[in-house]
């Protein structure tokens, strides 16, 4: 277990003198797996997975081993965010050193634009902190294309006040995807910059936010996170949640607090990503007939106040 920069430039020492090519993990999420061969030492930070905030010059210092969970739940706490990844499982490492999209990064940019110094320990071992005034050309190339230019221990990210936004999605009938991705293409093209949306074909999963009359059924997901002033943002997402009512089959956007925020709509993605491996992301005929018969699932209860899974 690696739980420092010392003990990560010792390991890198040791790959040196024994001839051996070195490999980081962090959140595991590499989409192509890691590249481990016979003469591979793997470096896996999980024992790094420290959260600090100074929430008075809205920065965090991040370990190099930290998944998005850890950083949101601590970052949370202080009403303040940055861009992170769509699921709360992925690394903050792997995501930042790629560009990094997530809920807030129309907003406030790619996690990596967020990035403001790293302390990475490099492969002569040496440890450096690499920032826009010193180090600046690996500064610039771990915004994005970081892969092995070293070992990042710790990730300084600027911080932002979130305190509310409306965040979920809204499942539509798969047979009614072309009208649905129309009205997010135009929808798209035209939202402010508060609204980060993807649109997902995707088999409903079993959870528990999920309507059991759509379990296992195709769908459309239109996943959207608001972050600004939540009137604002009814009005913006109206096309989607009105207009479009015929199609919407659960409308689960709601209010909800920041540092509940990117778990709520992680936690959506999450199921979605789930659901999608366990079915392969096929849509079949029998499943298809199946949803053009499902009820349509009203957002709104008798009292006319917006039901479905409101996030708290
Ligand atoms: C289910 C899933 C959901 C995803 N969602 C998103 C998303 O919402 N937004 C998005 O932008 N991307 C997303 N991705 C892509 C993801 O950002 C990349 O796969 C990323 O590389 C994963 O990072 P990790 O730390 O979790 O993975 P790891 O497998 O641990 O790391 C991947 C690579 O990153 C490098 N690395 C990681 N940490 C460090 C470190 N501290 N120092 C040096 N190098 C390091 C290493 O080269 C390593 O091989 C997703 C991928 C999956 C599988």
């Amino acid at each position: 277990m690696w739980a420092n920069p010392a003990d990560v430039a010792a390991t890198l020492r040791f790959a040196a003198e024994a001839g051996l090519n070195v490999t980081v993990r962090s959140g595991g999420h590499s989409a192509g797996g890691l590249p481990i061969q016979e003469t591979t030492l793997l470096i896996d930070l999980a024992g790094l997975r420290a959260v600090d905030i100074d929430a008075r010059r809205a920065r965090a210092s991040v370990a190099g081993g930290a998944l998005w969970r850890d950083f949101d739940a601590v970052a949370g706490a202080f009403g303040l965010a940055t861009t992170g990844g769509l699921i709360s499982s992925t690394g903050v490492g792997g995501l930042t050193l790629g560009g990094g999209i997530g809920w807030l990064v129309r907003k406030y940019g790619l996690a990596s634009d967020n990035l403001l110094a790293a302390e990475v320990v490099l492969a002569s071992s040496e440890v450096v902190r690499a920032s826009d005034d010193r180090h600046t050309d690996l500064f610039r190339a771990l915004r994005g294309g970081g892969f092995r230019l070293g070992v990042v221990t710790q990730f300084d990210f600027k911080l932002h006040p979130v305190s509310t936004v409306l965040a979920g999605g809204l499942w539509c009938k798969a047979e009614r995807a072309a009208e649905v991705l129309r009205a997010f293409r135009a929808l798209s093209q035209t939202a402010p910059d508060e609204l980060t949306m993807v649109a997902i074909a995707t088999v409903a999963p079993p959870a528990p936010f999920v309507p059991p009359s759509l379990h296992g059924k195709p769908v459309v997901v239109i996943a959207c996170c608001w972050c600004g002033d939540v009137e604002s943002g009814e009005r913006t997402l109206a096309p989607l949640r009105a207009e479009r009512r015929a199609a919407v089959l659960y409308d689960m956007a709601g209010e909800s607090r920041s540092d509940r925020a990117a778990r709520a709509a992680q936690l959506l993605a999450q199921h979605l990503f789930a659901a999608a491996r366990r079915c392969g992301n096929r849509l079949d005929r029998r499943a298809l007939r199946e949803t053009a018969n499902a009820d349509v699932h009203d957002s709104r209860s008798p009292s006319g106040r917006r039901g479905g899974a409101r996030i708290r």
